[in-house]
């Protein structure tokens, strides 16, 4: 990443928290860049793995409570895929979930222009989307042929 991109993203982050009522911490910042740099849906656990290279002194409470505050801020997302652990995702645009239930990779992919039209309950409000497809991935669906 060069450092013009990580500028912006430090303005966008201190804005989303301040517009949510959440000060800008490095903690915040840490776990943020966790999320952003491997968009891989990781779990809180996970998160905490990896922010705690970067900063060993970070708390397992820490983690959780930067986690809410970018959830609250709109920065990152809750994903809940299969039965347990929350995952996270900082794509905020609305996109479809393709989750091999082998190995648990979870793939994002947009949607097509027109998705809002399906068929809704009359008179429904949706505020968001929270599409899922469960399968194999190409990997895991190659090895089962074998
Ligand atoms: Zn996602
Ligand atoms: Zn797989």
């Amino acid at each position: 990443m060069n450092l013009g991109a990580h500028n912006k993203n430090e303005r966008h982050l201190t804005e989303k928290l301040s517009t949510s009522g959440f000060r800008f911490t490095p903690q915040r910042q840490s776990v943020y860049d966790v999320i952003m740099h491997k968009r891989d849906h990781p779990t809180a656990e996970e998160v905490f793995i990896r922010a705690k290279k970067q900063m060993p002194e970070i708390s397992h409470a820490t983690v959780y409570n930067c986690l809410d505050a970018l959830v609250k801020s709109g920065l990152i997302r809750q994903v809940q895929l299969e039965r347990g652990a929350t995952r996270f995702c900082p794509n905020m645009e609305e996109h479809c979930h393709y989750h091999c239930g082998a190995c648990g990779k979870v793939f994002d992919m947009a949607l097509p222009k027109n998705f809002t039209d399906m068929p809704q309950p009359k008179g429904f409000k949706a505020d968001h989307y929270d599409i899922a497809v469960h399968g194999l991935c190409a990997d895991c669906a190659g090895k089962r042929k074998n």
